[in-house]
């Protein structure tokens, strides 16, 4: 093809850029780059009344946050001059015509243009589903503006993809049924008819169609639940585009080169969370260990801060343990409600029975007195050999090297389970030389030495 490859996106300003939007977008983009041609971003706002600029910002926004850079932006609403001059020439040539309509209603318009339906069959060959052939007979005489300054979508679209070089139209398949249309107007402005590519819609997984609960949400809601913008351009690459191979995590160089047009599959995508939130979750892995900070932090609640044991060395040595429960940021909130995490920050409450129950099981025959006086002599013991190591030692391993020939002696079970105990509160939490580093030398005795205080 002699012509330079040009995609465009062409959102209209009547909501947030929902998810499904990224995909689409994402599709032209990259078709775009691998062809070293130009990808632009177009406002479709000529529906005055519900376009909105606080959503034409929020789209620029999203498109930002993603990472998807345009090479031009426009905007419907400064082309009113070019769609004019079509419209003219249209009429001008007997093609549209104004047309009095009857007033049904207070406030119906007496006249639009109307395109004149020659009523024949379009057929057009698109790159997802084939071949189509359309009579456009039923579609009658349409509704191309309401008057010269206020052209209608079908009409302001093609002019725009005209007047942009639009080589290549990629969109959903919602559009396909406006395609005829639009092609009739091609044709009658005897324009050059780009490329279509209308790529399959997307299913919730049960093969419903998309809700809220099943992600249906905009940009910004997943940027909320602390999604990663590579993690999103990489799942919904994988929606209805099919790579071939076995692979699964694309960073975008990859998929600028791999991406092709006609793996697009015709039959619906299947928006799969869990699938989402495991790519989120490498690409987290990925992250350098302060951003993974800077990023736990934020999901963090503000009471926390009062807690008093929060300190910023604390937040740094917890990166590990927060960040490996989870695949998004919105789980450590979720966490921290659910009172998993405050034992991090403050001394946890320590329930006698539970401190004794591994041990209960362990020396079945023992009595209680004798299961505290047991426990007790463990926890100080534990603190005797913890308090021989040097501050500068204390670090998980060499946490462990110190009590692990005297854990092996008396028992794993009723050594580590009661100190993990101590320390967490929690009958589920890291272990206890994880922990003891996190605390530090006197926090990690402080608090065995508590847990000693429960029992008689
Ligand atoms: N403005 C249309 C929409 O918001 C896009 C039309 C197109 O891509 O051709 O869905």
């Amino acid at each position: 093809m002699s012509h330079k490859i040009v995609t465009r996106f062409a959102p209209s300003p009547t909501g947030h850029l929902h998810i499904g939007g990224v995909r689409t977008a994402l599709f032209s983009y990259l078709y775009a780059r691998q062809n070293k041609g130009t990808f632009i971003l177009r406002i479709e706002d000529t529906d005055k009344e519900r376009s909105k600029k606080e959503y034409e910002d929020s789209i620029l926004a999203s498109f930002e946050w993603l990472g998807l850079n345009y090479d031009e932006l426009h905007r419907q609403s400064e082309n009113t001059e070019k769609y004019k001059v079509y419209l003219h020439k249209l009429v001008d040539e007997g093609k549209a015509y104004i047309s009095k309509e009857e007033k049904k209603e207070e406030g119906d318009r007496d006249s639009v243009i109307r395109f004149k339906n020659p009523n024949k069959d379009v057929t057009f060959n698109d790159h997802v589903l084939g071949q189509i052939t359309v009579d456009t007979t039923d579609l009658g005489d349409f509704i191309i503006a309401k008057d010269f300054d206020n052209p209608i979508f079908h009409f302001a679209n093609v002019v725009d993809d005209h007047e942009m070089n639009v080589t290549h139209i990629i969109r959903g398949q919602e559009h396909a049924s406006n395609t005829p249309r639009q092609i009739l107007l091609w044709e009658a402005l005897s324009l050059e008819i780009p490329e279509y590519a209308h790529i399959p819609l997307i299913l919730a997984e049960d093969k419903t169609k998309m809700s809220k609960r099943a992600g249906a949400l905009n940009v910004f809601e997943y940027k909320e639940m602390g999604y990663l913008p590579e993690a999103i351009l990489n799942f919904m690459s994988l929606i209805g585009w099919n790579p071939g191979g076995e692979q699964e995590i694309f960073s975008m160089t990859e998929l600028v080169e791999k991406f092709s047009i006609d793996r697009i599959q015709k039959s619906p995508g299947v928006f799969n969370m869990i699938k989402l939130d495991w790519i989120n979750k490498e690409y987290l892995k990925k992250m350098p260990y302060e951003n993974q900070e800077e990023y736990m932090i934020k999901f963090i609640p503000e009471n926390f801060t009062k807690k008093s044991q929060y300190t910023s060395e604390k937040l740094h040595s917890i990166v590990p343990i927060v960040m490996e429960r989870i695949s998004k940021g919105c789980e450590i909130t979720e966490m921290a409600e659910a009172g998993e995490l405050t034992y991090l920050f403050e001394n946890p409450n320590i329930n006698k029975d539970i401190l004794l129950s591994q041990i209960k099981k362990q020396l079945k025959d023992t009595d209680n007195v004798g299961l505290e006086t047991k426990t007790k002599e463990i926890l100080n013991k534990i603190i005797e050999l913890l308090t021989n190591l040097d501050e500068n030692s204390w670090e998980n391993e060499m946490i462990k090297t110190t009590l692990w020939d005297y854990a092996t002696d008396a028992g794993r079970g009723i050594v580590l389970w009661p100190m993990r105990y101590a320390l967490s509160g929690l009958e589920k939490s890291p272990d206890p030389f994880i922990l003891s580093q996190i605390f530090g030398k006197n926090e990690t005795i402080s608090r065995i030495k508590k847990a000693i205080e429960t029992l008689n």
